[in-house]
């Protein structure tokens, strides 16, 4: 039985005041929820301090990259155990935001799942198509391959302890959602993606996130389809009520 994940991906907003404030009030919201897996993804600059706000609550932390090298002249970039070391546990690779803007491909998604499991963070692996790419009916080839090459060579364990995410580039902070159905066919799919090239067992287990303009009043619907195992939230996740109206709506 796969637990529902509701992730928040605060991207670059909030200083760590502004953190801290949230993530007070969504600890005194969610207090007695304990049916969904709930993690929060603040920028660097708060891991620690939210962390320690964190530290024996029900919502879990992660981080919105990492490099894949372990230590060295990076200027700029973040280690696996520099996250560790903050208290995340999470990790979200490959967003659109960072293969557009930071050019990021399939090969830096593949490495630093890698880096992030050596240091049992659990990867959130963002893969989706742009509106183009849909509108050309490429919706599942280019799905394929971002799986196909950013989970080159990963093992069966490696591919247990992973999230993925799929987010539509399209209906990434636009407003616009994919419809449930539309959703489904890519869950579905990814999922049997996996099933072929690793087992029924793994792709059963996989938790599948969407992506895309999610908020309280469209959770329920997308939550409600078969393949679909929580969702990746931006904007909505930046707001104590939406973030929890939308956790609170999952049930
Ligand atoms: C995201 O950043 O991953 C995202 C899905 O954003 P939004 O919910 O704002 O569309």
């Amino acid at each position: 039985m796969r637990r529902t994940l509701i992730a928040g991906n605060w991207k670059m907003y909030k200083t760590i005041s502004e953190a801290l404030e949230l993530v007070n009030n969504l600890k005194r919201e969610l207090v007695d929820q304990d049916t969904v897996d709930v993690v929060i993804c603040p920028p660097y600059t708060a891991l620690s301090e939210v962390s320690d706000i964190l530290n024996g609550s029900n919502i879990g932390l992660g981080a919105q990259d990492l490099h894949w090298e372990e230590q060295g002249a990076f200027t700029g970039e973040i280690s696996a155990a520099m996250l560790k070391d903050a208290g995340a546990t999470f990790v979200i690779i490959g967003h659109s935001e960072r293969r557009k803007y930071f050019f990021e491909t399939d090969q830096s998604v593949n490495k630093k799942i890698i880096a992030a499991q050596s240091k049992n963070l659990t990867p959130i692996v963002c893969v989706g198509e742009t509106l183009e790419e849909r509108e050309e009916n490429r919706t599942t080839q280019v799905v394929e391959k971002q799986l196909k090459q950013g989970l080159k060579n990963l093992n069966p364990e490696s591919i247990e302890k992973l999230v993925i995410a799929y987010e539509p580039v399209w209906a990434i902070g636009t407003g616009r959602t994919a419809t449930p159905g539309q959703a489904e066919e890519v869950h579905e799919f990814i999922r049997n993606w996996i099933k072929a090239e690793y087992s029924e067992e793994l792709s059963s287990g996989l938790r599948i996130l969407y992506g895309g303009s999610v908020k309280p009043s469209n959770i329920k619907e997308l939550i409600g389809q078969p393949d679909i195992d929580g969702a990746l939230v931006g904007g909505a996740s930046l707001e104590k009520d939406s973030f929890a109206g939308i956790i609170r709506n999952v049930k």
